[in-house]
């Protein structure tokens, strides 16, 4: 249901913008003022131990709320930012606001940032992660970057040296989406990695489709020969979550059957209390 809910926003919103370019123009307008404003919010979906009783980290969801017509998604305004070169200054956005926000946690709580493709093309991420951790003074232990398997594909020189300059200054790097890209697994020995966030697509119907099930184990255990921890992402179900603790194949559990992303002074109330609680939030 809250897939449903989910996924039926985004499509209904990604299918009334296909073919309306003017639309697209004013949006890209409107988000490039909101931009330069500041005038976005993020969200953060706690990432728990198998057993749900312990929240690892956080990954920051950033969210616009756009006047007239509402939340729109993230995965359409990234990628309007992408194509109007102010991705970066999302970026920069995003992970300011999360050092400070994961300075109201408890200390073993980690925050994870989303990066773009392009942010690992331009010559300023370096700085601006080194930036936002120098004015917050958060341990770089407890940032963590996220990016996705076809990042690695373009400019492999240039991403590997601006990946492992942020692995050299503490962070941690895990690769999002993992499985659905079209990269070859020899970058998990290459690239200074420590943390593979499993697709969602691998755990859709694990209880129905037994290989399914079987390439979810073998890619947790691949993680796990190689020594990187695997976080199973979009968990929806208690079906899924006891299959999947019945098996032992996950390191770390982010889905709908611990908790939707949520504002971070519920993340500081989640963690005081221990137990995950129901939240309003099922994204934009
Ligand atoms: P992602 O990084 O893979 O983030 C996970 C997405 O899956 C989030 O959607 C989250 O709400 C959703 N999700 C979590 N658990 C479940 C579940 O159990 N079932 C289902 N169906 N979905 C679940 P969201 O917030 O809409 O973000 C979508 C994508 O937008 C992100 O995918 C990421 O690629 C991008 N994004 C979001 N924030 C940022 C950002 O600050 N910077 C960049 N570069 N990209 C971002
Ligand atoms: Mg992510
Ligand atoms: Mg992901
Ligand atoms: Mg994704």
């Amino acid at each position: 249901e809250a897939k449903a809910r989910n996924n039926g926003g985004c499509t209904a919103f990604e299918a009334e913008m296909e073919g309306r370019y003017l639309d697209r123009q004013k949006l890209k307008s409107d988000l490039r003022e909101a931009i330069g404003r500041g005038d976005l919010s993020l969200a953060y979906q706690p990432m728990f131990t198998p057993d749900g009783s312990r929240v690892v980290s956080c990954e920051a969801l950033a969210r616009w709320t756009h006047p007239e017509r509402g939340p729109v998604p993230p995965d359409i305004f990234i990628q309007l930012a992408e194509e109007m070169g102010l991705v970066t200054d999302i970026t920069r956005f995003v992970v300011r606001h999360a050092c400070r926000d994961c300075l109201t946690w408890p200390a073993e709580v980690a925050v994870s940032v989303n990066l773009s493709v392009l942010d690992l093309h331009g010559d300023e991420i370096v700085a601006i992660v080194a930036e936002a951790l120098a004015e917050s003074g958060l341990n770089p232990a407890r940032l963590h970057l996220e990016v996705t398997e076809s990042c690695l594909m373009d400019e492999p020189v240039k991403v590997q040296a601006v990946l492992r300059e942020l692995r050299e200054r503490g962070m941690a790097i895990a690769i999002d989406d993992f499985g659905t890209g079209y990269s070859s697994l020899s970058y998990l020995d290459a690239l200074p990695v420590s943390i593979i966030k499993v697709d969602r697509s691998f755990v859709r119907d694990i209880h129905v489709n037994s290989r399914r099930f079987k390439l979810l184990l073998g890619t947790v255990n691949l993680a796990r020969a190689l020594e990187l921890k695997a976080v199973v992402e979009g968990v929806e179900t208690a079906e899924q979550l006891q299959l999947i603790n019945e098996h032992n194949c996950a390191d770390l559990i982010q889905g709908f059957v611990f908790a939707a992303p949520m504002p971070a002074s519920a993340v500081a109330v989640l963690c005081g209390h221990g137990m995950p609680e129901p939240v309003a939030e099922r994204t934009a």
